[in-house]
């Protein structure tokens, strides 16, 4: 009786996410790759995903926080990671203890130096310029400032400036002129940094659009976190256009399966209601699962078909339509069968989920909650214990 496949799972293939990174260091080469695993590397399980990026060639870990950080730590990881987003509340004092490089935009720096007073070990520091962005990073005006600040901090003995890095505004859209003004302000800062007599090893500012499409930007580094789960930034190209595969697919098990009459009403607000008799399947995933309540039309594949869904998406679950000849009179009923959302063969794609959630696939495939059991395939052996 019993159905095998795991009720919500979201299966992660941790060698799709290898060819990802070969891929995405050969088109980054000469430049290295670090590979971004904040957010619980978008939804994938930042642990197993740092350690396979890792296997491929990455040279590096970003996150946004110091906690994600440390957490690698405290699972073994000791490639070097850099975090960058910080508030006054975060705990400095653990990034230098675990050996992070740690983003610096201003304010930061007399709080990290407080860190590595105290331990007596210097932190390791990339210094973030605000070239456009308009979000962090130190604003032109006072970049010679924070200079002189981490010079005088360097000669101490306090911290080592390794970095000099910036974020993109605009890169996903390749013919928009700002990627050209901040690549420009971005040398501007790093000459200032090298006349202010700081040996800077590794700059920074390209992310996984600015990767494929602004060779000039690779720098030294490119920060890529959407291209190793094999997505693509461009809504004019898809994975296989940049020779990327998707890691993730999400699937569950068809819970209910019914024939209904026309006029029958779906969901809250019948905001759907059945224009002939039909079949209606229910998918026990909703926003509860982090699946986009305004998703309503999305496809959903089930025995090699893939159905739209219909109605309200709820905190649990939503309805499919089978239709009228769909799975009518089939001799084996849909329920217990997988439905996959997206990823793999034939499936829908994050892509066709993010149109209908009027989003971004970064942000679909992020949200997908803990109620989902996260499958790794494709575990290297040697870190299977690990994983
Ligand atoms: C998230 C992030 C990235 C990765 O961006 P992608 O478009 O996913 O490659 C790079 N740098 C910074 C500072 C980020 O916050």
């Amino acid at each position: 009786m019993g159905v095998t496949h795991p009720e919500r799972v979201a299966e992660i293939d941790l060698e799709a996410l290898r060819h990802n990174v070969r891929h995405l260091r050969r088109v980054a080469h000469p430049a290295r790759v670090m590979a971004v695993v904040k957010a619980d590397a978008h939804g994938h399980g930042a642990v197993p995903v740092a350690r396979a990026a890792l296997e491929a060639g990455a040279a590096w870990l970003g996150v946004a926080h110091i906690a994600e950080g440390v957490a690698l730590r405290r699972a073994g990881i000791e490639a070097p990671v850099l975090a960058w987003l910080h508030t006054p509340a975060s705990d400095f004092t653990a990034g230098v203890e675990h050996g992070l490089d740690l983003g610096i935009s201003d304010w930061e720096l007399e709080h990290v130096v407080a860190a590595a007073r105290e331990l007596e070990r210097p932190a390791i520091v990339h210094l973030k310029i605000d070239t456009g962005l308009g979000r962090n990073g130190c604003p032109p005006e006072q970049w010679q400032a924070l200079l002189d600040r981490a010079v005088a901090h360097q000669e101490e003995g306090l911290i080592r400036v390794v970095g000099v890095f910036s974020h993109l505004a605009a890169a996903d859209e390749p013919s928009r002129p700002e990627t050209d003004l901040q690549i420009r302000a971005f040398r501007d800062a790093v000459a200032a940094a090298e006349n202010a007599g700081i040996d800077v090893e590794v700059r920074h500012l390209a992310n996984t659009p600015a990767t494929f499409s602004r060779p000039d930007c690779h720098f030294d580094l490119v920060r890529v976190g959407l291209g190793l789960y094999g997505l693509s930034p461009f809504s004019d190209q898809d994975s296989a256009d940049l020779g990327l595969r998707p890691v993730m697919t999400f699937s569950t098990v068809v819970s209910n399966c019914k024939e209904v009459p026309a006029g029958q009403g779906v969901s809250y607000g019948h905001a759907y209601r059945t224009q002939q008799p039909t079949t209606l399947g229910l998918i026990p995933v909703g926003y509860g699962d982090g699946v986009p309540r305004i998703a309503t039309g999305a496809p959903v594949l089930v025995g090699g078909r893939t159905y739209p869904v219909v109605g309200r998406i709820a905190m649990d679950q939503f309805v499919v339509d089978f239709g009228a000849t769909g799975l009518v009179g089939t001799p084996r009923s849909p329920l217990g069968a997988r439905a996959v959302l997206f990823g793999g063969a034939d499936a829908p794609a994050v892509e066709d989920w993010a149109a209908a959630a009027q989003t971004i696939n970064y942000e679909v495939i992020t949200r997908i909650g803990d109620r989902v059991e996260r499958v790794h395939l494709n575990v290297d052996p040697e870190n299977d214990d690990l994983a």
